[in-house]
């Protein structure tokens, strides 16, 4: 799960990383006190988008000269001004499609005085099946380049579990950052107390670009890219707080509501399977035949009849949706469920697709009886192979 970068500042502020005052608002009418509460001289306005590149990103339809999506001002005035500029508009990034991502919340913050910029994150790694840091003297908005032209200048180092931060960790990190004297020692508590946060809240990934030291020779938070671990966050009420809908793919939102484990992808074939197993062979053999599927989906073990409504809605929402294929070993699952699932489904939002239904297992018999006194136009299948060869032969034509 993936948080904006007001939210992730706070939650720098929380485990002790330093980092900028500043104030989220929705509506620009909100930008002319959160300015003067901060005071200035300098303040940035900062868009709030699941997605990086903001400084180098375009607003859909401003003119070539215009600005990015992170501005800095020297007035109240300024700031009010570039709040109206952007609250609502269209920001294109290298992350985003290109129709950019709606910005609906700015963070106005404190500006500060760069003397350097520097870059640091934490993944895990999973090659080492460790914690691991990535580090360079080249922060700022040309991350990918550096590490494209110049990976030289990008530092990883893992942790072990069993120690921890240790200083010499610290060091390190030092060392490839160029930092000496106190902001050495800065670096080895900065390196500490990340490496802490990120085990206690339970992250994927912590991103600093820019980390940087100030004029006067601090190490501070400039950036903030945090995502969880989603299978953790049952244990972080907090962080499941900061959730934004608006973000996130709307059909993984509606599966969520059902729990279904959806994951939208690119292809034109809708599959619905139950089992994580069974759902990644059929994904397989539907790309063995020269097709591609348009998601995964594992409807469960003990998915009812609501849920396979839902299932079959979220796929027909997909515009790039030309043909389903639903395939279930019936084990857990019973077949005849599944099949008057799909009918009702079927009943309530229409077809214009083609449908192949291959059904194993228990209660066979009486889904198949289902499905052939329906009246729907499905196409069986009796076996995996026969499914995918026929869902593929259908959407291909
Ligand atoms: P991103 O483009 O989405 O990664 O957004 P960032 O938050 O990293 O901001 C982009 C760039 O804006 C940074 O690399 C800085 O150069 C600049 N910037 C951001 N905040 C400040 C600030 O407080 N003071 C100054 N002088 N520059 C800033
Ligand atoms: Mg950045």
């Amino acid at each position: 799960m993936n948080i904006h970068e007001y939210q992730g500042k706070a939650v720098l502020k929380e485990i002790g990383a330093p980092v900028s005052k500043g104030v989220a608002i929705f509506n620009a009418s909100e930008a002319k006190a959160a300015a003067e509460e901060l005071g200035g001289p300098l303040w940035v306005v900062k868009s709030q988008i699941h997605a990086g590149g903001r400084g180098k990103g375009k607003f859909v339809g401003a003119p070539a000269d215009a600005k990015g999506g992170v501005r800095l001002a020297w007035s109240v005035d300024e700031v009010v001004e570039n709040a109206k500029a952007m609250l609502g508009e269209y920001l294109v990034t290298e992350q985003t499609s290109d129709e950019g991502k709606q910005v609906n919340r700015l963070y106005i913050e404190d500006g500060s005085d760069i003397d350097r910029e520097l870059y640091l994150s934490i993944i895990i790694n999973r090659e080492t099946s460790r914690v691991s840091f990535i580090v360079s003297t080249e922060g700022g908005m040309d991350i990918e380049a550096v590490a494209h032209d110049t990976p030289e200048k990008v530092i990883n180092f893992d942790i072990d579990p069993a120690t921890g931060f240790m200083p010499h960790h610290g060091r390190k990190l030092a060392k490839a950052l160029e930092l000496k004297g106190d902001l050495a020692k800065q670096a080895n508590k900065l390196g500490r107390t990340l490496y802490n946060g990120f085990l206690a809240k339970d992250m994927a990934m912590l991103e600093i670009n820019p980390l940087i030291v100030t004029e006067d020779q601090r190490l501070h938070c400039l950036d903030a890219k945090i995502s969880f671990d989603e299978n953790a966050l049952y244990r972080h009420p907090d962080v499941q707080e900061l959730r934004d809908i608006t973000e996130e793919d709307s059909k993984e939102t509606e599966a969520k509501k059902y729990d279904l484990s959806y994951v939208a992808l690119d292809g034109n074939i809708g599959c619905m399977v139950n089992g994580a197993g069974l759902a990644m062979s059929t994904m397989d053999i539907i790309k063995l035949y020269g097709a591609e599927p348009a998601n995964f989906l594992d409807v469960g073990g003990g998915a009812t009849k609501e849920n396979i409504v839902a299932a079959f809605k979220i796929l027909t929402s997909d515009d790039k949706v030309e043909g389903i294929l639903i395939n279930i070993f019936g084990g857990i699952m019973k077949c005849d469920v599944i099949a008057q699932g799909t009918v009702d489904a079927v009943k309530e939002v229409g077809l214009e697709v083609p449908l192949v239904v291959r059904l194993e297992g228990t209660n066979v018999e009486a889904g198949k009886k289902i499905i052939n006194e329906s009246g729907l136009n499905v196409i069986a299948a009796d076996d995996l192979d026969d499914a995918a060869q026929k869902i593929v032969k259908a959407v291909q034509g």
